[in-house]
């Protein structure tokens, strides 16, 4: 069973590296953003509760976050092997993930650190766009990701939407946040002699060759 944990800062090419990996390895792409922004569109109370809490930058309670990961993980799908986009997010949360785990019988497999520094993120976040029909992403900041035709999708011309939480303010909060609660994972993962770093900067298809050569290496 192989799987994989993608540790790294907002906007760090999580998604994009999950997708990649998803399709390379077949294995279950879990992205906890992705499940919540479905979540909330429910309308009721909790998902309202949710909607704001994303929207600031913040987290997600704990508890929250390990039902639905724990539901997820018994889905046929992974019994091969996911991908966690965006999960564990904090110490407490890898914990928990761990008893989880133990219930399930799944190994903890690899983490992956994406490196990428403030000033690319930033740049990164506020040029995100996304297509509202089939999920691509583009980027009206980087030359090589723009859309060709402004606002709408290459591959299905649907409409490209900016996430409510892809704007300075809340990613101040969120880069924060990751540097106080997400960034201690990676002594914890390094402790545990499964963390390996990639640079993440690079060009899309340059991160994922670094993530590849690793895998090929230690996967048996
Ligand atoms: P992402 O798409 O991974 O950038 O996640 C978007 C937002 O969803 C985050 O800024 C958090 O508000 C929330 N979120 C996603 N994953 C988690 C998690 N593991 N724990 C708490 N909140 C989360």
């Amino acid at each position: 069973m192989r799987n994989i944990i993608l540790l790294a800062p907002p906007a760090a090419g999580k998604g994009t590296q999950s997708e990649i990996l998803e399709k390379e390895y077949h294995l279950a792409h879990i992205s906890t953003g992705d499940l919540l922004r479905e979540f909330i569109k429910k309308e009721d109370e909790l998902s309202e509760e949710i909607k704001q809490v994303i929207a600031r930058g913040e987290f997600v309670r704990d508890e929250l976050m390990c039902k639905i990961i724990e539901h997820r993980l018994t889905s046929p799908d992974c019994k091969d092997g996911y991908i966690l986009d965006g999960f564990p997010r904090n110490v407490e949360q890898a914990k928990k993930y761990e008893v989880i785990l133990e219930k399930l019988n799944f190994p903890l497999g690899y983490v992956f650190f994406l490196k990428v520094d403030k000033d690319i993120l930033e740049k990164r976040i506020t040029g995100r766009r996304i297509c509202e029909n089939c999920g691509a992403v583009f980027n009206v900041n980087i030359e090589g990701s723009m859309p060709k035709e402004s606002g709408f999708c290459d591959k299905c011309h649907g409409n490209l939407y900016q996430r409510d939480d892809d704007n300075q303010e809340s990613f101040e909060v969120r880069y924060q946040t990751y540097l106080q609660k997400t960034e201690p994972l990676i002594a914890y993962y390094k402790d545990k002699g499964v963390l390996y770093e990639v640079d993440g900067s690079q060009d899309k298809v340059k991160t994922f060759q670094e993530i590849k050569l690793i895998l090929d290496r230690e996967m048996i």
